[in-house]
């Protein structure tokens, strides 16, 4: 089936790839009430993001600002929060799969306010996804870890200090850590953010994880060296100048290069 022309422009019009934050409020909770976890929630960012530079030495492209999704049936996120979420996004207009191969550049982190001790990703096959944390992550970040802790379900090996602003730093970036289309977790190794994220900031990357995050589709979310970027020089004509009446250094008229500059000069204006 043909595309739509129309369609094809829109899609023309997004980003490569994005990293986008979304602070999801699921009702009864308001959209202002999850406003004041913002702060905190984009220190959070901050600090993932300065752990992914020097573990992968390279940085992921920059997270867009944060932006809110109001969920007024809460029952139906209880009952399976990752087709929810992606039922919402869609509705929303948030891209989620599109690209050569339908590879999604796209990776979602979503703060999902009444999201309870939830937490989990949500990946297309070997792709990309949504990762959504709850209430547990949210409150562990704004420095309340007991608060935090009373979302999970007891009895649990968890303790507050799995609640802490950095070990929930860690549960953030391990769901991103799983968003960049990674599923295995290893506990037995030395710590890394596919097993211990409670350990965090001290923990690592295996290499077999940072080399798939290095190279092609996800790359895709590091941004680039600037060195492989194509050189586009535009030469702009100077003002008040008169094209016509350009004087050629004499030392340019010896240059061998010269005649066929010259020769590409007089396809451009006439030469004196
Ligand atoms: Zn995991």
């Amino acid at each position: 089936m043909a595309i739509p022309a129309g369609a094809v422009r829109l899609m023309s019009l997004l980003p490569t790839s994005v990293i986008q934050p979304i602070l999801y409020s699921i009702a009864p909770h308001t959209v202002s009430e999850g406003l004041a976890f913002v702060p905190a929630l984009q220190d959070a960012l901050y600090r993932g993001r300065t752990w992914w530079k020097k573990q992968l030495s390279h940085d992921l492209i920059p997270f867009r600002p944060l932006t809110t999704i109001y969920e007024p049936w809460p029952k139906r996120f209880a009952l399976d929060a990752m087709d929810i979420v992606k039922q919402r996004l869609t509705e929303e207009g948030y891209p989620i799969q599109h690209g050569p191969g339908n590879f999604c550049p796209y990776t979602y982190l979503v703060f999902a306010l009444g999201g309870g001790g939830y937490a989990g990703t949500l990946r297309w096959g070997d792709e990309a996804g949504i990762a959504i944390v709850g209430d547990a992550c949210i409150y562990g970040l704004a420095g309340q870890p007991a608060k935090a802790l009373s979302f999970i379900k007891q009895p649990s090996n968890f303790t507050e200090a799995h609640f802490s602003v950095e070990a929930q730093t860690g549960a953030l970036m391990h769901e991103l850590y799983h968003s960049f289309g990674l599923a295995e977790h290893d506990f037995t190794g030395s710590p890394n953010i596919s097993g211990p994220w409670w350990a965090w900031p001290n923990l690592g990357l295996l290499s077999s994880h940072k080399e798939h995050i290095l190279k092609p589709p996800y790359d895709v979310f590091l941004v680039p060296p600037l060195i492989s970027q194509p050189k586009v020089e535009v030469i702009e004509p100077l003002e008040g100048i008169d094209p016509t009446r350009v004087t050629i250094p004499t030392g340019l008229l010896k240059d061998p290069a010269w005649t066929r500059i010259k020769a590409l000069l007089r396809k451009l204006w006439p030469l004196r």
